[in-house]
């Protein structure tokens, strides 16, 4: 088993626990002290690029990426020569080729378009109560970077407070909440993805989102996700909430109506409850059953109204793999976000996280091929977004390469989670009257908060881009998750321009699989990606030759 790093000294970041793949820790805790790279990221931006202490220090590479088979053993091509995708405006003499006129802009979609001014999006944050806590930060800040955010599934389905008879919601004040807080700063870049399982399905969610928002909601179907194969959970600690969920048609284990489990509860033997949801397509035993499920499913939500649909699917094997592709593509869905095994957020079966389903990189490695074998034929592939494990720039810039010219976003849960809980964690300390609204957790600032200062336009580097952005008599109401989050944004989009202008692309749909290539064999045998010294070989040994 590979061994991350915990700590980087030449950036000065440590881990709290045990780091993954993505370089965040495989618990990664709202009331976390710090500091990771992304977490640190959120209060200095683009300075977390460079190493710390410059004009005292040199810095090198620890070279921990050759070992393995993960997005962490791709590494990213430089060209001497060249500069393609250059906006009309510039030219291509070397004052206009900085890096901080690379664009990183996009849209992706079919008919109608969604446009974004950062190739990422967040991971689906459905019922989850971490979602919800937090949700004002993610969902301001996902609206003021210009990112798409997605509603996971089951919103509607554990809010007390929402009204559903007989398949008809008559009121969601959660997943209202969950809409128009995003569609408070949305300014026509990003979107805000609602995604919907079989309980949402039953419960009606497509149909009152189309009553109340019209086509401002795109709608997703979800297979599943990377994290398990089991359908969303949250644990609940109630009785009477568990018992709610379960006359809510979910399925509660322990099952709260037993009177042995009501008594163990009592005696607290029990201590909390556990909501699933169920599988699809349990009634269907082959592939053109399926197949027509999903078309007809497609065909109800456009005749309902809605111009933008997109498809989450999980780390299944092969078959279901392809099938994503085939059926989004022939479907003309807007976007398919394909999750690879690994991440998740707080209550998946901790074993299962470890051990089923396919790896983000060969799943992703994979994905690539059978777009091409559809677009070899002539189809419009959908367009697509990578998950699993992603969180730096070199993540996105490597998993756009991998997946090039298919892949149009890179959707990253856990981590820009993290700026949600920090600032939210800052805002709780510099204003304790909103500690409890806004589920802070400390009591006073950490200290690699407190070097950088004790007031929010202090600490936060990107403070006034975004009060810029909204105004100064605004940033009132913008939570400092908000602004963390707009913070790693900035880190993010600089660090991505930086390894887009060493790569000579200007543009993200210029990216290419050329711009990466594999550092070990292994690596090049799942990817296909060529190893490091083959690439360009031919090219080197014809000018030694002339
Ligand atoms: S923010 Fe999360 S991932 Fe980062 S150090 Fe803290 S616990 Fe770990």
């Amino acid at each position: 088993m590979i061994q991350w790093p915990k700590s980087n000294d030449a950036i000065g970041t440590v881990n709290r626990g045990n780091p993954a793949e993505s370089g965040l820790c495989t618990l990664c805790r709202a009331d976390c002290k710090g500091k990771c790279e992304t977490w640190l990221s959120s209060l200095k931006g683009r300075k977390i690029l460079y190493p710390r202490d410059y004009g005292i220090i040199t810095a090198g590479s620890a070279n921990t990426c050759h070992v393995g088979v993960s997005y962490n053993s791709l590494r990213i091509q430089g060209y001497l020569y060249g500069a393609q995708g250059l906006a009309k405006k510039l030219s291509n003499d070397p004052d206009d080729c900085v890096f901080p006129n690379v664009d990183v802009s996009g849209e992706f979609g079919v008919k109608k378009k969604t446009k974004f001014r950062l190739p990422i999006m967040s991971g689906a944050l459905g019922s989850t109560f971490v979602a919800a806590k937090y949700w004002e930060s993610f969902a301001v800040g996902a609206a003021l970077v210009g990112i798409p955010i997605v509603v996971g599934e089951n919103v509607v389905g554990v809010d007390k407070q929402a009204v559903i008879k007989k398949g008809k919601i008559s009121k969601a004040p959660e997943l209202d909440r969950r809409i128009d807080t995003f569609l408070r700063y949305y300014d026509g870049y990003g979107a805000i993805i609602v995604q919907m399982n079989v309980e949402d399905t039953r419960n009606g969610v497509a149909e009152y989102i189309i009553n109340k928002y019209g086509d401002k909601v795109i709608m997703e179907l979800k297979w599943g996700q990377g994290a398990k194969d089991i359908g969303g959970e949250i644990q609940v600690t109630t009785l009477e909430y568990a018992q709610f969920l379960k006359d809510r048609g979910y399925i509660v284990d322990p099952d709260p109506t037993k009177p042995e489990v009501k008594k163990a509860f009592k005696h607290g033997a029990i201590k909390s409850f556990a909501r699933h949801s169920r599988l699809g397509y349990t009634n269907l035993s082959n592939l053109d059953l399926v197949h027509a499920d999903f078309m007809k499913a497609v065909e109800g939500l456009r005749k309902l109204g809605y111009k933008r649909i997109s498809l989450k699917t999980g780390s299944y094997g092969m078959e279901a793999l392809a099938m994503s592709v085939k059926y989004a593509t022939e479907a003309q869905l807007d976007l398919l976000t394909i999750d690879g095994s690994g991440g998740g957020t707080g209550m998946s079966p901790w074993n299962m996280m470890e051990t089923w389903g396919v790896p983000s990189i060969h799943l992703h490695a994979k994905t690539h091929e059978y777009a091409s074998i559809l677009a070899a034929k002539g189809e419009k592939v959908v367009d697509m977004a990578f998950a699993g494990g992603l969180a730096r720039e070199d993540h996105i810039f490597k998993a756009l390469a991998l997946g090039a010219p298919f892949t149009k976003l890179i959707c990253m849960g856990r981590s820009l989670m993290i700026p949600g809980y920090l600032g939210s964690n800052i805002e709780g300390v510099l204003h304790p009257e909103r500690k409890e609204k806004l589920s802070g957790h400390w009591d006073k600032l950490a200290p690699a908060v407190e070097e950088l200062g004790s007031s929010a336009d202090e600490i936060f580097a990107s403070y006034y881009d975004v009060q810029k952005k909204v105004g100064a008599g605004e940033m009132k109401n913008i939570p400092l998750g908000a602004i963390a989050m707009c913070t790693l944004g900035d880190k993010l989009e600089a660090g991505l321009q930086q390894l887009m202008a060493g790569a000579r692309k200007f543009a993200l749909d210029e990216i290419t699989r050329h711009e990466i290539f594999s550092a070990n064999k292994e690596t090049e045998e799942i990817t296909k990606i060529p190893f490091i010294t083959d690439v360009q070989d031919e090219s080197a040994k014809k000018i030694l030759s002339s």
